[in-house]
């Protein structure tokens, strides 16, 4: 009897914070699943609970050349393409601009022209920071932003936005299918505990007693999503009818003052708070309308902010236990 042919995913940016979890998700689903990434800011200990497990391969690639072979030969069985390849914290994404930029623009439009050639459907991780500083709040997909195109965020943002572009593109003139997510803040297990942001650095420094960095006065708001909700949102998404943009975060909005007092309390700390300035471009207040997402993929995020940092602490520290093991060896 001839062996059933599963139906191919291919994850760009799959060694990433959101991506690892992905490919896990993608493999209990049915699919085989091909795992795109540069590793330059992804962490290759990310790739840990899927490297041996039937039907996941790992290739080595940044998107903004040519697809390998390795790849494009596959196309006959290629069913999805979710491209969250990008480097995502502000620091990291700014460190080599140009690259951030071709990766959004170069990246996605070889990966549109994989949609086209192999007729998957091809889902675009945007961002919450196409939104800029925004003038209208809660953030509905129907606002159309407030971004610096010569700001040091414009690289991440002003890229977004011409990925999303092409992604409409390619719909309107019929060359592939497009599903699109703006994605906001996301924290959990497997987020880089070095890339500078708000979550991972306050908890590392509470572990580590090491000063915790409230950025300006601390009252911006940021509103956060567990990676489970996260992951379960880009699937719903993939294979929902939404010929829209749609917003996948978590609604509940908190200061960065609270959400220190919300760490604080799993991970009691002698370390001083101290302040920094306000980075350039920083926005004020952010929180995402999800009613598209309720309306269209019947999803919301089911885990709270009280549950998902206790899950996010116990990793950071297992994995603080783990550098600093090495570093001392
Ligand atoms: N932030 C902070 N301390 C840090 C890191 C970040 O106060 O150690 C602030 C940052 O200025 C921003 C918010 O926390 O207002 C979220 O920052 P992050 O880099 O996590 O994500 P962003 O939403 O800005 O992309």
């Amino acid at each position: 009897m001839a062996a059933t042919i599963k139906p191919l995913a291919l994850v760009a940016g799959g060694a990433g914070f959101i991506g690892s979890h992905l490919c896990l998700a993608l493999l209990a689903q049915g699919y085989d699943v091909i795992c795109l990434d540069s590793l330059q800011t992804a962490r290759p200990s990310n790739l840990g609970s899927l490297e041996g497990r039937p039907g996941f391969r790992f290739v080595q690639h940044d998107i903004v050349e040519a697809l390998p072979a390795t790849v494009t030969d596959e196309a006959g069985r290629l069913k999805r393409i979710y491209n969250l390849a990008c480097a995502a914290s502000p620091p990291q994404y700014q460190a080599d601009p140009e690259h951030t930029m071709l990766t959004n623009v170069v990246g996605t439009s070889n990966l549109l022209r994989l949609a086209e050639k192999s007729g998957a459907r091809l889902l675009l991780t945007s961002t919450s920071e196409v939104y800029g500083d925004p003038e209208v709040h809660p953030q509905r997909e129907d606002y159309r932003g407030w971004t610096s195109c010569i700001g040091p965020r414009a690289c991440y943002d002003e890229g977004k936005r011409a990925a999303e572009a092409l992604c409409f593109d390619f719909q309107r003139m019929k060359r592939a299918e497009v599903r699109v997510a703006r994605i906001f803040n996301t924290y959990g297990p497997q987020m880089d505990p070095e890339d500078g942001r708000v979550v991972s650095n306050l908890i590392c420094q509470a572990l580590s007693g090491e000063d915790i960095t409230i950025y300006g006065d601390g009252s911006q708001t940021r509103s956060f999503c567990y990676v489970s909700d996260m992951v379960d949102g880009l699937i719903a998404l993939m294979e929902s009818d939404a010929q829209e943009p749609v917003n996948l975060g978590n609604p509940d909005e908190f200061t960065i003052l609270e959400l220190l007092e919300h760490i604080l309390a799993i991970v009691p700390t002698n370390a001083r708070v101290v302040h920094q300035p306000l980075p350039q471009d920083d926005p004020r207040r952010r929180r995402p309308d999800i009613g598209r997402a309720k309306a269209l993929l019947g999803w919301e995020p089911k885990v709270k902010l009280d549950q998902g940092l206790p899950l996010a602490a116990s990793w950071f520290a297992a994995e603080l236990g783990i550098t600093r093991a090495a570093a001392a060896a």
